[in-house]
């Protein structure tokens, strides 16, 4: 099978490209995954209950329903969207190669949009699988404004950048925020560690770890937190177990954008996200596009995916023109 525009990934960004892609004739082919990083078809939103932040639904939506609905407009103007992941690709060669998983043959496509995302980290203590998204989440700023959050004590996990701000923005609505920290430092800037350090309503718990999440069977209630002592007289380390009542646990301990399949064929950052031209979607490979969170490790939205989407398919086209410019003139 040949596309013009390949689109790897089915979030945001990924939809947006294939809206855009499709309304300009360019007849796009979607590889929306197979539960691909452990993610539904239709990208992170999925995992959320609702999404507030997106302009256009005044009373929320839920995330399975936003995601349904880029999905039906991707498919209405065309583009053709297959439920499989994608396991490798070959950039090196023009047309590229697709491989979909557990297949020996391959696809071609003049340009390709990754858009596969990012995996937020999370470490499954125990309890977790049972009371996530009941007071457990991976993202303070979609999710904290919740009614179960409001005037209640919250927990969040991590010190860096993401945890200091997504600490910061849960006291808003918190009646106390604890930042446990696995260390004794903060990995975060300084400017957001002042924040930290300055706002009453944070307290560190330092050198701590979360082991268990328990709860009432609905919601989540407390933590069993694990936290290392050292001895200033003689170096000697001990741990002791408490109980913290926390309605809510918030993990920010990074992401994993989702670039294994590329095998290392783009250059990615320090932090493994893809690298683009500033200010486009645009690869150092000549027709391969990167949009949303596998490119972006500041903002993580779903309206920021949906614009970088948008930006791809865009450059996408251009490229594509130029391709036919230049066959014009031979
Ligand atoms: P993703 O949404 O990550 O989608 C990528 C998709 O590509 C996934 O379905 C994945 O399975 C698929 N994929 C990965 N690898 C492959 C492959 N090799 N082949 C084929 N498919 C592949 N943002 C907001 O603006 N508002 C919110 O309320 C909000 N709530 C959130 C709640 C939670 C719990 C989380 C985790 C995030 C939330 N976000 C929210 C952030 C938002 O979901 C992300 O910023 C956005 O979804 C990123 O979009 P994306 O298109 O880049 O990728
Ligand atoms: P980081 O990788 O910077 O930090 C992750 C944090 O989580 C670290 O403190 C790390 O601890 C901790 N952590 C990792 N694994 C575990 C674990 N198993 N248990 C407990 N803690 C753990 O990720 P961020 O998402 O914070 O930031 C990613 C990038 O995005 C950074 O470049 C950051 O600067 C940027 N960013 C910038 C923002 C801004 O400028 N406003 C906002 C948000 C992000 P340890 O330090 O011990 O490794």
């Amino acid at each position: 099978m040949h596309s013009k525009v390949a689109i790897i990934g089915s979030g945001p960004a990924g939809h947006t490209a294939a809206i855009y892609a499709a309304r300009a004739n360019l007849e796009p082919t979607m590889y929306e995954g197979m539960l691909a990083g452990g993610i539904a078809a239709g990208g992170q939103l999925t995992t959320t209950t609702d999404v507030e932040n997106f302009p256009g639904f005044p009373e929320g939506i839920s995330g399975i329903e936003i995601t349904d609905k880029f999905r039906a407009q991707s498919e209405r103007f065309g583009t053709k969207i297959l439920t499989e992941t994608v396991e490798k690709v070959e950039l090196n060669t023009t047309p590229f190669k697709i491989w979909r998983e557990y297949s020996n043959e391959y696809d071609t496509a003049d340009t390709i949009i990754i858009s596969t995302g990012a995996t937020a980290k999370r470490l499954h203590i125990k309890g977790e699988d049972f009371y996530w998204q009941k007071g457990m989440s991976a993202c303070a700023v979609c999710d904290g404004a919740a009614p179960i959050f409001r005037n209640k004590p919250l927990i969040v996990v991590g010190g860096g950048d993401s945890a200091c701000e997504e600490a910061n923005f849960l006291t808003k609505y918190a009646s106390k925020v604890y930042l446990l920290v696995r260390r004794d430092v903060l990995r975060a800037s300084n400017i957001m560690q002042q924040r930290v350090f300055n706002n009453p309503k944070i307290e560190i718990l330092w050198n701590t770890q979360a082991i268990e999440v328990q709860g009432n069977g609905k919601l989540m209630t407390s933590v069993i937190l694990q936290t290392k002592t050292t001895n200033p007289t003689d170096n000697s380390v001990t741990t002791s177990e408490t109980s913290l009542e926390a309605s809510g646990f918030f993990y920010a301990i990074g992401h994993t954008p989702n670039t294994q399949f590329l095998q290392s064929q783009l250059p990615l950052d320090e932090s493994g996200y893809i690298v683009v031209t500033p200010g486009s979607s645009r690869t150092n490979i000549p027709g391969v596009f990167a949009a949303g969170d596998v490119q972006d490790k500041t903002y993580r939205q779903a309206i920021t995916a949906a614009g970088s989407g948008c930006m791809a398919a865009l450059d996408a086209e251009k490229y594509l023109e130029s391709l036919h410019d230049q066959a014009s003139s031979l």
